[in-house]
């Protein structure tokens, strides 16, 4: 089944022709660095991650570029209101530049650790300085912008299919303008590409235009750095469904009125999660952070795993409830992978097996699940088809567990989904290993005392035996 994604250029379910064959180019918007992300942040990133691995699933050669905004990200995310680094500067007594720096560090170490795969390009807005005025001064020649006191802004009239990408009702916005906007501007939807240097003010972060000081605007960071890697028209560009209406809709005013073609043929957008059926905010503190979820005794996998479970596009909710659930259902998920270490040799792969219908798991399951996650990221139902064939794993006589197609299976699940299955479930030494005989060889010899001591040898070492009618299958205790 042919990859599909909901695009919100044409607002439906669109099939993925990439413009080269077999090669994307995917631009994700990034973090602004000026405090921790939260949760609600890093499920952004989960899903892209999932994105990225789909994509390679489909033989596509992905090159990637996120950005870092570490300048120009106003309060208000439009062009009021204080630049949310300097903000962050001045709350932490450090310069913007350290602000930058350290929460650039904080979020590249998240990443790691969440296991997500790196982009090709990691972009700082504050690098690409010199493309972004380049990018003003082309749109400047285009005639579509105009100054005035606090900066040089784009004429939105002067786009004519502005509002279309988010249905904005432009007549709305007029009417509904805040008193106190920018009474300058020609449109209330005007939005800054370069703002001054308030007078007398001296910035962390300022750069020389015109003989004035000043700093690039949130969304001509985006436009600058993807067309200076990606080039004018990129298959897929990600982010927020709160990137709809301002920052993805001026993106694409300026970078297709700058360069006469269509800025990205996909436009994919993530929902937002709430923790505990509530908006996250500063004020009910409930924007958990990566160490907040360790320091509870939960792994990076098990929030993957919770967020795996919802769909991109539906919002989500986090409980600890719910995030322990997903925990367990990883654990349960870990113990069948550990199964392919206890499928006798004597038995594994053999052409008999393999098309015995007894045999499981089906070596179809594996493609089932690519193409559950190839209809728009269909994470929800590419689980549940674990589940199931995960169930029928673990119900199966040890000598129906086809080894070479659970292999398989467990390699689908890792590169589409990124569980670490495999990697988080080594066999046992052999030490444990000659325990369990021990035990197994006390058990046919019905001594029970000796049979019950080695059990509890073996679950201070984390490991747990399960006695089914043929054979003692171990599994993890935690
Ligand atoms: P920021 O660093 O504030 O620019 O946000 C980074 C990304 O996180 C943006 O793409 C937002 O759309 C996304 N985001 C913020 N809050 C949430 C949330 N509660 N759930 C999902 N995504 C979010
Ligand atoms: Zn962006």
């Amino acid at each position: 089944m042919a990859l599909k994604f909901h695009n919100t250029l044409t607002g439906q379910i669109d099939e993925f022709v990439s413009i080269l064959p077999g090669k994307v180019s995917l631009y994700t918007c990034g973090p602004t660095v000026y405090n921790y992300p939260h949760i609600g942040n890093w499920a952004a990133y989960i899903y892209w991650d999932v994105l990225v691995r789909i994509l390679k699933a489909n033989n596509y050669d992905v090159t990637r570029v996120m950005n870092i905004t570490d300048v120009g990200h106003l309060v208000s995310d439009a062009d009021d209101g204080e630049d949310k680094l300097e903000k962050g500067a001045r709350r932490e007594g450090k310069t913007a530049w350290e602000v930058a720096k350290f929460y650039t560090e904080v979020f590249i170490d998240g990443m790691h650790r969440l296991g997500l795969i790196m982009p090709n390009e990691i972009t700082k807005a504050t690098e690409f300085v010199t493309e972004q005025i380049e990018l003003v001064r082309k749109l400047e020649a285009k005639g579509v912008t105009y100054q005035i006191d606090d900066g040089i802004y784009f004429d939105t009239s002067k786009f004519p299919s502005y509002a279309d990408f988010a249905h904005l009702d432009l007549d709305a916005l007029k009417a509904g303008a805040r008193v106190e906007a920018n009474l300058q501007k020609r449109n209330p939807s005007d939005f800054a590409l370069w703002k001054f240097t308030p007078a007398g003010e001296k910035r962390d972060m300022e750069w020389e235009m015109d003989g004035r000081m000043g700093f690039p605007g949130w969304h001509i960071e985006c436009s600058a750095m993807a067309l200076s890697i990606l080039g004018k028209t990129i298959d897929i560009h990600t982010g927020g469904i709160d990137h709809i209406p301002v920052h993805h809709t001026n993106e694409i005013a300026q970078s297709e009125t700058a360069n006469g073609v269509r800025f990205s043929n996909y436009w994919l957008h993530n929902n937002f999660i709430k923790v505990n059926g509530t908006k996250i905010s500063k004020s009910l503190d409930n924007g958990y952070t990566l160490d907040d979820l360790q320091a509870k005794g939960f792994s990076m996998l098990d929030f993957r795993m919770l967020l795996l479970q919802g769909h991109y596009r539906s919002e989500g909710n986090f409980t600890f409830d719910i995030l322990q659930s997903a925990k367990n259902r990883l654990k349960n998920w870990r113990n069948v992978a550990a199964l392919r270490h206890q499928v006798h040799d004597t038995l594994e792969n053999s052409n008999q097996k393999a098309s015995d219908d007894k045999s499981v798991p089906a070596y179809a399951v594996s493609q089932a699940i690519i193409e559950a996650i190839n209809d728009d990221l269909g994470t929800p139902q590419a689980l549940t088809l674990i589940d199931e064939t995960f169930s029928k794993i673990a119900n199966a006589k040890i000598a129906n567990i086809n080894r070479s197609a659970l292999l398989q299976l467990l390699e689908t699940i890792d590169s589409t989904l990124g569980l670490q299955l495999l990697e988080t479930t080594p066999d046992v030494s052999d030490d444990i290993k000659k325990t369990i005989l021990e035990r197994n060889q006390a058990r046919i010899q019905k001594d029970w005392k000796k049979s019950d001591s080695l059990r509890d040898q073996l679950a201070k070492q984390n490991i747990v035996i399960r006695d089914t009618d043929q054979t003692s299958i171990w599994e993890y205790k935690i």
